[in-house]
């Protein structure tokens, strides 16, 4: 896995379901900006390579989402190529100096955009999100948005805002999401998620108080599910999906 090839925000899998890595493909990475990515500090890493957007995929491999690359790619590449995707929209997002407008450089080891001309330095974006579990012991208090597969419900979930903790974020996002209190949060774990930079905080939480009521903007329908009784999930890489396995084993 010596490249990872971008057409756009799309990456070439081979038919096989892995990294495809053409031969033909220069060892210089195109990138339109300048400068170099490596997806880590190793100085093997992977190279991001960007595909021209007119030629077509090599024969025996495609170009696929990243949603679709990610289920189907074994972990450590699915991993890489969520990091890559990360650290090409930060390149791309992040041309100019915010404080000085010059142009920026890449950091000799790809970790860092620097302005020759004030020095700023930045670094790529990781945004925080709580991703929840709400249940009472019983049922699982699962929500809806519009642009979920048909029938589909799955965890709440909101990014952390600037000055809050996680638990401050959980309390305050299940209160706007469905109208209901919880308690007892328990720390599942964590996922990247590259869409488009997330880092997922999952938790369990008990249900406390209130009514459930659907009035926020995000969500088209929140509502409790019986554990026998459950819609459509999501798919099983992510950390919703994980959350809810997690809580109906127990
Ligand atoms: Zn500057």
């Amino acid at each position: 896995m010596r490249r990872i090839v971008f057409q756009r925000s799309r990456i070439l899998l081979s038919d096989e379901g892995v990294l495809h890595s053409p031969r033909e493909v220069s060892e210089e990475v195109r990138d339109p900006h300048g400068g170099l990515l490596r997806v880590g500090p190793e100085e093997d890493a992977p190279r991001i390579v960007i595909w021209p957007d007119d030629v077509g995929a090599p024969d025996g491999a495609r170009f696929l989402g990243l949603r679709s690359a990610l289920s189907l790619l074994p972990a450590d590449q699915a991993a890489r190529v969520g990091r890559a995707r990360q650290l090409l929209a930060w390149r791309e997002q992040h041309r100019f100096c915010g404080r000085c407008g010059s142009g920026t450089e890449l950091d000799q080891d790809g970790g860092v955009l620097r302005c020759p001309h004030c020095g700023l330095q930045q670094f790529p974006r990781v945004s925080p999100a709580v991703i929840v579990l709400v249940h009472d012991g019983d049922r699982l208090l699962l929500g809806r948005a519009p642009r979920f597969p048909p029938g589909m419900y799955s965890t709440l979930a909101g990014f952390v805002e600037p000055g809050e903790s996680a638990e401050e974020t959980i309390h305050r996002e299940i209160r706007e999401e469905s109208g209901v209190e919880v308690m007892d949060l328990r720390y599942f774990g964590s996922q990247s998620w590259p869409f488009p930079h997330s880092l997922m905080l999952g938790f369990h939480a008990r249900y406390r108080s209130g009514e459930v009521r659907c009035h926020d903007d995000e969500l088209e329908d929140v509502r409790w599910f019986a554990r026998e009784a459950l819609p459509e999930l999501p798919p099983p890489i992510s950390i919703a999906r994980q959350l809810i396995e997690a809580y109906l084993g127990h």
